[in-house]
């Protein structure tokens, strides 16, 4: 017999709520915050360096430079290839506010072309119809951590003379034919929050192989004053600078880079340990009418970063919409996420260019079926046991 859900007054799978994106820090993180802090240098500066360089050597790129966030990092690079009012750039509608908003900041318009729903990118063959007269450029989103058909993507861009922009929040282990993604295109933004695969809490790097670009983007991000001004308090330095331009405040700091010199390292063995998980999830998900398990398997040249664990469901072979999918969850004790709702549908972007449902109709199939289940290298075995088997119970007892 199916099993009575928690909703329904039933018990729930497990005892303790499952947080959704619970980062795996360890003892390392924890000594070298300690450290920081008694070494009295807290601002920009020297672990914000080491960190930098080996985040560039593990992408394989030139130049990485620490931001407090991945919007900064979209911000700047538009700042710096000079996007222009009323200029417009192409990008999917399947990702989070900030890589629309930022088009926004600096009054282009944001032009959306519709993703392909077993990769839930956008589709490149949709994406030069959408080019036109006032077209800049292109801001791909890696989503869930799949990199976009970067080949055709970077041919069309070349060929028509646009910027190629990723917004690479969830790409940071992703390869593209052996290729990081921060090596591919004009520049790339990483994004280090509190649920990404190398969670800060906040911070970002934005990656070029530009000398130039990146050289702007470290004066940008400080003021606009001088690139090394942040070591003005330092023993070695002139504590004089040069306003160069007006710049913002948005750098990282040696307090974040703490945590993301260790949480680089942590990096491969827990891309493993969630790889594991998607495999686990995705044999066991797969025998449930209910629901759709995407293909998200690597070869040898394409490499997943298993950022998010997406499933769709099947409303029609259901009883419960997305959302009730998502309280019944709760219920049991399992967070989710969504991931994400499309952005033409949200109430600033359908109020301005006039967007109504149907417009973008893969975009709009994924926003209403998605949800993301708890995945973190942080996960036990337990843990996955009683999301498969929140997710089982629930699929079950609503199925039509
Ligand atoms: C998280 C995320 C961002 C924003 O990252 P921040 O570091 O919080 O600025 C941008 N784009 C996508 C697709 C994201 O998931």
């Amino acid at each position: 017999m199916t099993e009575k859900p928690a909703i329904e007054g039933g018990n729930p799978v497990r005892d303790e709520f499952l947080v959704y994106g619970r980062p795996s820090m360890g003892e390392e993180e924890v000594m070298e915050v300690a450290d920081t802090i008694r070494s009295g240098w807290l601002g920009l500066g020297p672990r914000t360096s080491e960190f930098e360089n080996r985040f560039a050597d593990y992408l394989g790129v030139k130049h990485a430079v620490g931001l407090n966030s991945c919007t900064a990092g979209l911000f700047l690079s538009l700042k710096i290839l000079g996007l222009r009012p009323g200029e417009e750039v192409i990008t999917s509608p399947m990702t989070f506010a900030s890589t629309a908003n930022v088009i926004e900041h600096h009054g282009g318009r944001p032009v959306f072309v519709d993703i392909d729903r077993k990769t839930l990118n956008m589709d490149p063959a949709r994406l030069e119809g959408a080019i036109g007269d006032r077209t800049r450029g292109i801001v791909t989103v890696h989503m869930a951590g799949r990199s976009c058909e970067m080949d055709s993507i970077l041919e069309i861009a070349e060929r028509r003379g646009l910027f190629v922009v990723n917004d690479s929040a969830h790409a940071i282990e992703t390869r593209y034919k052996n290729s990081s993604i921060g090596s591919l295109g004009d520049m790339s933004s990483f994004s280090f929050y509190a649920t990404k695969t190398l969670a800060i809490g906040e911070g970002g790097m934005l990656t070029t192989s530009t000398d130039e670009w990146a050289e702007r983007v470290r004066i940008l991000r400080l003021h606009g004053i001088s690139s090394d001004a942040w070591k003005r308090y330092a023993l070695d330095a002139e504590p004089r600078y040069e306003t160069i331009e007006p710049g913002y405040k948005l750098n990282m700091w040696d307090l974040q880079a703490a945590i993301g010199i260790h949480q680089l390292k942590r990096l491969e063995s827990n891309l493993a340990r969630r790889k594991e998980l998607f495999i686990r999830y995705d044999s066991a998900l797969r025998e449930l009418d209910q629901v759709i398990v995407l293909d998200t398997r690597d070869d040898d040249e394409t490499r997943h970063s298993r950022c998010i664990y997406i499933l769709l469901l099947r409303p029609e072979a259901l009883r419960i919409d997305r959302d009730g999918f998502i309280s019944a969850l709760k219920a049991e004790n399992i967070g989710t996420g969504i991931h994400f709702r499309a952005l033409h549908t949200h109430k600033y972007y359908r109020g301005k260019y006039g967007y109504a449902p149907g417009d973008f109709p893969e975009a709009d199939f994924v926003s209403g079926r998605t949800l993301s289940l708890p995945l973190s290298a942080a996960l036990t075995d337990e843990d996955s046991n009683h999301v498969m088997e929140a997710v089982r119970k629930i699929a079950r007892y609503y199925a039509r």
